[in-house]
């Protein structure tokens, strides 16, 4: 399935304002939030579309990143809401525009591992009859040693005892004012709270590896240039148990040496002799599908287009198909012979047309031509 766009996801222009960006995102968290709707799973998956919008496109950098390359580099942004426990929390608290409080203090629960982005060509007759496609491609997985724990098989996760399993860590400072307190995320535990008794050496502790995967991707027919498909779960790991992030399959459709595309439609031009396309016929033309019939109307000129309906490239979605449109061209020969140029000439001689005397040197020379 490919992602919606940001910006049609919002429902706002390319260049829209920081502002507009906002009170659009406002008006469809209040509509769409998935307490305010009945059918609560759907309303949790546009929700989320809707914050991955807002989470991209509210961040100058990233939406940059975006407008440039269509995506946002892997692991930022994209937070997991699933669960819908503490995760709303963040959400809300930009939405209403009130100061973190209770939530800046909270540890750092699972986190949800990067996206990544693979870039597949495919040729056009693979984008018409869909295809499976196999990949291999680097990524972090869990660490199979410790199942992602990051503990050494047989030892425990315990309390962090630097922060006392708190997560975060509060620094006095004197000063000629008094005294300030500020608190920050535990370096121990990284805010988790927890740590291995013994880090598992297969991963230092970091419960991912680097891995090589090898993907079954399929392409349904119908794809175009520029889609992506998403393959859920199919991207790095997450740390502290969070759930693996995605892979983009991002499709790249080569040019075809005969058909072209636009959308659904495919062109493709076709030679017709003179006497054909005067008279009318019937013609085989070239299609994704194979040869095809064409009638050609007495008196087709050099450059008619003739559509032929619902020979053109499937839909990803839904079973109707695009048109194949053929544009017929008169090819004039440019070898005759002998019996050939002589009904020509009748030909021209009947409709009154001037053609130039031949001289005697050329007859001689085209008398000794075998036809
Ligand atoms: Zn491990
Ligand atoms: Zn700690």
């Amino acid at each position: 399935m490919a992602t919606r766009d940001f910006y049609d996801v919002l429902g706002v222009d390319r260049n829209a304002t920081e502002d507009e960006i906002k009170k659009a995102y406002r008006a469809l968290a209040r509509t769409h939030h998935p307490d305010v709707r009945e059918d609560k799973h759907a309303a949790e998956q546009h929700f989320k579309e809707i914050n991955e919008a807002y989470a991209v496109l509210s961040d100058r950098r990233k939406r940059e990143q975006y407008d440039r390359f269509g995506q946002v580099p892997s692991g930022n942004g994209f937070s997991d809401f699933g669960g819908f426990g503490g995760g709303f929390g963040d959400i809300f608290d930009m939405f209403f525009n009130e100061p973190r409080t209770a939530s800046a203090h909270r540890r750092a629960g699972p986190t949800r591992g990067s996206d990544l982005r693979y870039d597949l060509e495919i040729s056009l007759e693979d984008a018409f009859h869909g295809t499976t496609r196999e990949i291999t491609f680097e990524h972090l997985a869990p660490c199979s040693t410790c199942k992602g724990s990051g503990a050494e098989p047989g030892t425990l996760i315990v309390r962090c005892d630097h922060c006392n399993g708190t997560g975060s860590v509060r620094h006095v400072r004197q000063t000629p004012f008094g005294h300030f307190a500020t608190q920050s995320t535990c370096q121990a535990c990284m805010g988790s709270g927890q740590r291995p008794q013994s880090p598992c050496r297969a991963c230092q502790g970091h419960g991912r590896r680097e891995a090589t995967r090898t993907l079954n991707v399929r392409i349904p027919a119908g794809v175009d240039d520029g889609s992506r498909i998403r393959v859920a779960g199919s991207g790095e790991a997450g740390e502290h148990g969070g759930s693996q992030g995605d892979l983009y399959v991002y499709l790249h459709v080569r040019a075809h040496p005969q058909f072209r595309r636009d959308g659904a439609d495919t062109f493709t031009d076709v030679a017709a002799s003179f006497p054909q396309a005067a008279l009318g016929s019937q013609i085989n033309v070239p299609s994704l599908e194979g040869e095809l019939p064409l009638t050609l109307t007495p008196g087709t000129q050099s450059g008619t287009s003739y559509r032929l309906r619902g020979h053109g490239m499937p839909h990803v979605r839904g079973s109707h198909r695009g048109d194949h449109i053929v544009t017929v061209y008169v090819a004039v020969p440019t070898k005759l012979t002998r019996r050939q140029r002589e009904l020509l000439e009748e030909y021209a001689r009947a409709g009154g047309d001037h053609i130039e005397e031949k001289s005697f040197f050329a007859r001689v020379k085209e008398a000794f031509r075998p036809d």
